[in-house]
C-alpha cells in the first residue's frame, strides 16, 4: 500500500494523460487491463521518491573509490554512526547510488504542526531539512526545541503566517524547530537558514547541501545517463543548447577530459552566471557558457565572426549537439501534485521543434544530436521524434549506449524498430512503491530497482547523415 495518495493533476491534465496512456497502439500492445494498471502506478510513483538517490562523481578532481570513501564518512557523520552503504553502477562507471531508507509508516504526530509548500515537502522527501524560507505556517506557540510534524500543502492553498490549516496537506515527518515561529513570521526581512531539522522523516536520505562541493553532484540516473549516449570525445567542438542548471555541462567536459570546446548556452541570464562561476570552481577551462535565445542560435548571415565566439553560431559548426529541452517536467520525483494546466502543456511542443530545427541545422553533417525531456507525454517525446524524422531526412536514430531505460512508448505511430532505439525510463514499470532499498539482497535486484524505479524520462539519439 502506498503511503501516498496518488500525485493531483487538474483535471483536464488527468484526462489528457489517461488518454495518452489508453492510446489505441499502446492497448494494442499491453492490453486495456496492463494499461490501465499502468497508469494507476505512474500517479502513485510519482508522489513517492525514487528507491536511490544518485550522485555523480566529477571524475577529473578524484577517484570514484575515494569519493566513495569520502561520502561514506560524511553520511556516517550524519547519521550519528550509523552506516549507509553506497554502490557503484555497474554500468555508469562515475556514478554512485544511495538507498533511501522507508517509508516509515505509523509515525506518532505532534500537536506543533508545520505546513511546507510543495516544493519544499518534495526536498524533504529527498533528504533535505526545512528551511525557513519554504514554511508557510506554524502552530502559534511553536518555539526553538519543539518536537514538529511537518506537512505539505499539496494543493498550494495555505496562506503564509496562517496559525492552522485546514486544507489538502501530506504527512512528511517529524522535526525539530531550530526557529520559533516569531523567528519566522514576525520579522520585517525574509528570515535564511535552516528552520526544522528532521529527524524521522518518512523517507529517509542523507542531506547533499554543501556536501564535498565541486566532486560529487547530485543527478538523476537518467540524466547521468544523457551525457554518457552524446558520447563527446576530447577535441570535439559542443553545443549544450539548454543547459542550466548545467548538470550535463559539466558531465560531457568532464568526458571529454576538459579537452575541445563546450559551448553552454541557457536564456536566463542568472543561471548562465552560476554555469560561468561553477565552470571556473571546477577549473574546467573547455567551458564556455553564454546567455543567449537557442531559437536564433543560427547565423543568417556570416559577417566575419570569429568561429568559438560566442552564439549565434555558423550553420553545420558542431560535432555534436545536446537537446535537453525544455519540457512539461511531469516525470520529476516526489511530486504530490502538479500544477501545470492543458494549456502549460501544450506550450512545450512547438518550443521543443524550433529549438529542434535549429540543432538540426547546427549539426555539422556525421554529427550526433541527443535530444532529452524528464517528462512523460507522448507530444513532448516520440511525436517529436516522429516528427524530426519526417522533417529532416537527414536523420537517422542511433543505438544508445548504455540503454538503461525501456524502450519508447507506441503510440506515435513510429514502428518497433525505431522504438527500440529510444530510451524512456518509465517509473510505471513495476511495483516498486513498497521496496525498502537498503534490504535488497542482491546486486542484481539492487541495480535492477536502481535503474526502473527512477524519475520519468526520454532520451533519443540521431545522427545526422552525410
Ligand atoms: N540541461 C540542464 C541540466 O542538465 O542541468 C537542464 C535543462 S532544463 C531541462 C531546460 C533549460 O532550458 C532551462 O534552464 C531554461 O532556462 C532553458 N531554456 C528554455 N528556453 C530556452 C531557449 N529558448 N533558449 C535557451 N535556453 C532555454
Amino acid at each position: 500500500m502506498s503511503v501516498f495518495p496518488k500525485i493531483l493533476f487538474k483535471r483536464e491534465v488527468e484526462d489528457y494523460l489517461c488518454n495518452v496512456y489508453h492510446n489505441k497502439e499502446l492497448v494494442a500492445s499491453l492490453g486495456l487491463d496492463e494499461v490501465e494498471r499502468k497508469f494507476d502506478r505512474l500517479q502513485r510513483c510519482l508522489s513517492h521518491p525514487p528507491s536511490f538517490t544518485t550522485v555523480r562523481v566529477n571524475t577529473l578532481v578524484t577517484s570514484v573509490e575515494a569519493a566513495k570513501q569520502q561520502l561514506s564518512d560524511e553520511i556516517k557523520k550524519q547519521f550519528l554512526g550509523d552506516v549507509i552503504p553506497i554502490h557503484q553502477h555497474p554500468r555508469l562507471n562515475d556514478l554512485l547510488l544511495i538507498p533511501v531508507t522507508g517509508p516509515r509508516r505509523a509515525q506518532k504526530q505532534h500537536s506543533v504542526q508545520v505546513i511546507v509548500g510543495a516544493q519544499c515537502g518534495n526536498a524533504v522527501l529527498r533528504g533535505a531539512h526545512v528551511y525557513a524560507a519554504g514554511i508557510l505556517s506554524a502552530s502559534k506557540w511553536m518555539k526553538t526545541g519543539d518536537e514538529v510534524s511537518v506537512f505539505s500543502d499539496i494543493e498550494g492553498k495555505c496562506r503564509r503566517g496562517a496559525v492552522e490549516f485546514d486544507g489538502a496537506k501530506v504527512f512528511l515527518g517529524n522535526g525539530i524547530a531550530e526557529l520559533s515561529r516569531s523567528d519566522i513570521f514576525c520579522t520585517n526581512s525574509p528570515i535564511k537558514g535552516k528552520g526544522i531539522r528532521m529527524t524521522e522523516p518518512v523517507y529517509s536520505s542523507p542531506s547533499f547541501d554543501n556536501m564535498l562541493p565541486g566532486y560529487i553532484f547530485l543527478q538523476n540516473l537518467p540524466s547521468a545517463v544523457v551525457s554518457h549516449v552524446l558520447s563527446p570525445q576530447p577535441g570535439e567542438r559542443v553545443l549544450d543548447m539548454c543547459a542550466a542548471p548545467e548538470g550535463k555541462t559539466t558531465h560531457i567536459a568532464s568526458l571529454m577530459n576538459d579537452e575541445g570546446e563546450v559551448i553552454a548556452v541557457d536564456k536566463i541570464a542568472n543561471k548562465v552566471e552560476k554555469i560561468k562561476h561553477n565552470a571556473s570552481l571546477l577549473q574546467l577551462k573547455c567551458i564556455q557558457a553564454y546567455c543567449f535565445n537557442s531559437t536564433k542560435a543560427v547565423l543568417r548571415e556570416p559577417k566575419g565572426l570569429e568561429p568559438g565566439l560566442g552564439p549565434p553560431f555558423c550553420p553545420e559548426s558542431f560535432d555534436r549537439i545536446l537537446l535537453d529541452a525544455p519540457c512539461s517536467g511531469m516525470g520529476l520525483r516526489p511530486s504530490m501534485a502538479c500544477p501545470l494546466s492543458l494549456k502549460e502543456l501544450a506550450s512545450y511542443q512547438p518550443l521543443q521543434r524550433k529549438l529542434l530545427s535549429t540543432a538540426v541545422e547546427l549539426l555539422k553533417p556525421g554529427g550526433t544530436l541527443v535530444y532529452s525531456t524528464c517528462t512523460i507525454t507522448l507530444a513532448e517525446n516520440e511525436e517529436q521524434v516522429a516528427w524530426a524524422l519526417k522533417t529532416f531526412p537527414g536523420l537517422q536514430l542511433e543505438v544508445q549506449e548504455p540503454h538503461i531505460g525501456g524502450e519508447g512508448m507506441p503510440g506515435a505511430g513510429l514502428s518497433s524498430d525505431r522504438l527500440k532505439l529510444l530510451q524512456r525510463f518509465d517509473p510505471s514499470v513495476t511495483e516498486i512503491l513498497d521496496v525498502d532499498a537498503n534490504k535488497l539482497k542482491s546486486d542484481e535486484d539492487l541495480v535492477a530497482v536502481a535503474n526502473s524505479d527512477t524519475i520519468g524520462f526520454f532520451i533519443a539519439k540521431f545522427l545526422k547523415k552525410s
